[in-house]
């Protein structure tokens, strides 16, 4: 093999060239045969690295390739808040992200941190709920608006105040014994409809917030959330006055299905039929 000419006090051949650029010495010195100001330079132009001839390092990565790094595990910090780090795309499984948390403090810092799906990204905030624990019901809507988006807040303006005077009515209150939230935390854009991809990525912080919130009773309002929460494509139709439950932290929670207050608005002859559904849930 021939010998790589260095420096006059330095020679070093091919292969032992290559093995000190695996382990990582590019400009190998000799302290008194060397001027520290004149290092030698190994270019690695210059050498063939023999790669073949050190069969045991076939396959191993270059030197200075660091694998990456494993997602780091969500490390519950006091009152079980979760240090979150960013979470893209696929390499997140909201599920696991959601089953992780301990309580709604942690919940909401998950979700603050998701990029599960796109529509993390023209959100100014995420819309994760609001209102008391153990309530006596809580009202799932289907995605924030554009105040809820710029409030961080779930039903405000007239949907808002239409669904506050509907709970009035029972005696209800999000201050009392309810609490609000919707099945999607992002605002899709322009109010367009949440997309199935998209409900399936949040459900399962929906889930978990329900877990954590422990109703007596939900109300779904519009078809998204109760497609979503009842795992159907049943039209609001099929799916109002209907009996339904769900499993949750080991308990049923009963469901009943009505109208969006966005859709009262706009067809208020339908508010006898809410009134009726409202009556079911304070029967309830
Ligand atoms: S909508 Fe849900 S799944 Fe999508 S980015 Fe927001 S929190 Fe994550």
């Amino acid at each position: 093999m021939n010998a790589v000419p260095v420096h006059p006090s330095l020679q070093f051949s091919a292969l032992q060239i290559a093995w000190l650029q695996e382990l990582g010495i590019d400009k190998p010195w000799i302290p008194g045969d060397v001027p520290r100001n004149q290092p030698v330079a190994v270019s690695p132009a210059k050498v063939q690295r023999p790669a073949s001839t050190v069969p045991h390092l076939a396959g191993r990565p270059p030197v200075g390739h660091r694998p990456p790094s494993p997602a780091a595990p969500l490390a519950p910090t006091k009152k079980g808040a979760l240090a979150v780090p960013a979470l893209t795309g696929s390499e997140v499984r909201t599920a696991d992200i959601a089953a992780m948390t301990t309580d709604l403090a942690g919940l909401t810092a998950a979700i603050a941190a998701c990029q599960a799906c796109g529509l993390c990204q023209e959100r100014h905030q995420v819309v994760v709920g609001q209102g008391v624990e153990r309530p006596t019901v809580m009202v799932i809507g289907e995605a924030p608006g554009e105040q809820e988006d710029r409030q961080g807040q779930p039903f405000v303006g007239r949907s808002g105040r239409l669904l506050d005077n509907m709970l009035s009515a029972i005696g209800s209150g999000r201050d009392r014994n309810v609490y609000v939230a919707n099945a999607i935390k992002c605002r899709p854009p322009g109010n367009r409809n949440p997309r199935p991809d998209e409900l399936a990525a949040c459900l399962p912080f929906l889930q978990r917030q329900i877990e954590l919130v422990r109703p007596d009773s939900i109300l779904a309002l519009g078809r998204f959330a109760a497609q979503a929460l009842l795992s159907t494509e049943g039209t609001l139709l099929s799916l109002r006055g209907q009996s339904h439950f769900i499993t949750s932290g080991g308990r049923q929670i009963p469901v009943v299905v009505s109208y969006h207050p966005a859709y009262l608005l706009r067809r208020p002859m339908e508010k006898a039929a809410a009134w009726q559904d409202l009556q079911a849930v304070r029967n309830l």
